[in-house]
């Protein structure tokens, strides 16, 4: 069994691939950041920020799997 890592939508993020607000989520996985986007098929990995964690604004939201 694999664990979930919980998936939390980044408030006002524009997602850079279909320019919606608040589609866009980040996770932590293997101490490696994760983005994706509710709206289409973005899925980006970013190295790990220290600082970006104290300038965003994240919004724990439960979410069903698709
Ligand atoms: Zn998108």
């Amino acid at each position: 069994m694999s664990e979930h890592p919980l998936k939390k939508f980044i408030a006002g993020a524009i997602c850079p691939n279909c320019h919606k607000t608040d589609g866009v989520r980040m996770w932590k996985e293997d101490h490696i950041f994760w983005q994706d986007c509710v709206y289409c098929t973005f899925k980006k990995s970013l190295y790990e920020t220290p600082e970006a964690n104290n300038k965003t604004r994240f919004i724990p939201v439960k979410f069903r799997e698709i």
